[in-house]
């Protein structure tokens, strides 16, 4: 299909759906106190704090980590792509873009919390270092998600000729802060950054939502020149996520556009360069766990944002 394509998440689409709960605005766990390098204290509902006592299930997933849907071994597309395969040669339509991946999280957090607890400068203030993220009830990390999605989106960036930065690819044992996490972005001169989550939310709350820094200021947080443009990368990152995975903007943020503004996250506060986060679902509700622990719907979702880079940057 045309690499362009556009569709713009007006509504919902698809099957899936069930009944609208909006009542219930839990806001993205993973991103919320607990989340996502969020200053303490939240008690949104399946946030990092609420995996922290499952720690039989959530360590035992470390080494089988996806029950429900084998997560892709080192043979797997995905795996293997990125780290052995050169270099496609430039030419492609991103050839000379740069498009820094920031897998949210890192597997290693849980065994590190006296590092990620620690608190650092957001300009605005000061949050937590890192979170451990959220997990499916199945006890699927949300770091093994973000890592698994944020890979597929390298391939798929790189085949089309992009240069492709990762703040981590599982080979540090925790973090980085959300600081460097901005920090790598900045550095890289990116053409736009994507921050890949999955929330933590209540059960019937469904659905993926991009979220957009806020105009903020304070300190080294300056968003004024980033907000227009992240904006606009976040709506075709939703567009194309839309089409591509046939998922339904969230139930439960953004009144139905996939869209939230949110001007509490260090790692948009601090970068310079246009950036989002996406919330591909929420990994505690049972429908959207079925789909998040599949690896076909994870390709389908990579897809998404890639496309959705794509359609940003060759606009
Ligand atoms: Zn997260």
């Amino acid at each position: 299909m045309r690499y362009d394509d556009f569709v713009p998440p007006t509504s919902r689409k698809g099957p899936r759906r069930g009944p609208v709960s909006s009542a219930v605005a839990l806001v993205c766990a993973c991103l919320t106190a607990a989340g996502c390098g969020m200053a303490g204290g939240g008690p949104a509902p399946g946030d990092a704090k609420a995996d922290a006592p499952r720690p039989a299930t959530s360590r035992a997933s470390s080494s089988s980590p996806e029950p429900s849907a084998p997560e892709p071994s080192a043979t797997s597309p995905s795996a293997a792509a990125t780290s052995a395969k050169p270099k496609p040669p430039s030419g492609g339509p991103l050839s000379g873009r740069t498009v820094v991946i920031d897998p949210g999280h890192n597997p290693g957090n849980r065994d590190h919390t006296r590092e990620i607890n620690s608190q650092v400068d957001i300009g605005t203030g000061h949050k937590e270092c890192d979170t451990t993220g959220t997990a499916t009830n199945a006890g699927y990390a949300e770091a093994l998600f973000t890592l698994d999605v944020s890979r597929r989106l390298r391939t798929l960036l790189e085949e089309r000729g992009a240069k492709v930065v990762l703040t981590q690819d599982g080979e540090r044992p925790f973090g980085p802060c959300v600081d460097e996490r901005a920090r790598i972005g900045n550095k890289a001169g990116a053409d736009a950054v994507v921050s890949v989550h999955a929330d933590g939310s209540a059960t019937g709350n469904r659905g993926f939502h991009v979220i957009l820094p806020a105009a903020v200021s304070g300190g080294a947080a300056d968003t004024s020149k980033i907000v227009a443009p992240s904006r606009e990368l976040g709506v075709r990152i939703a567009g194309n996520f839309v089409r591509t995975t046939g998922s339904a903007p969230s139930n439960y943020i953004g009144g139905d556009t996939g869209l939230d503004t949110r001007g509490d996250l260090g790692g948009l506060n601090l970068s310079t360069v246009p950036k989002v986060f996406i919330e591909c679902g929420n990994m505690r509700d049972p429908e959207d766990a079925a789909l998040l622990t599949s690896a076909s719907w994870r390709q389908k979702a990579a897809l998404g944002i890639a496309e959705g880079i794509g359609s940003y940057l060759k606009r």
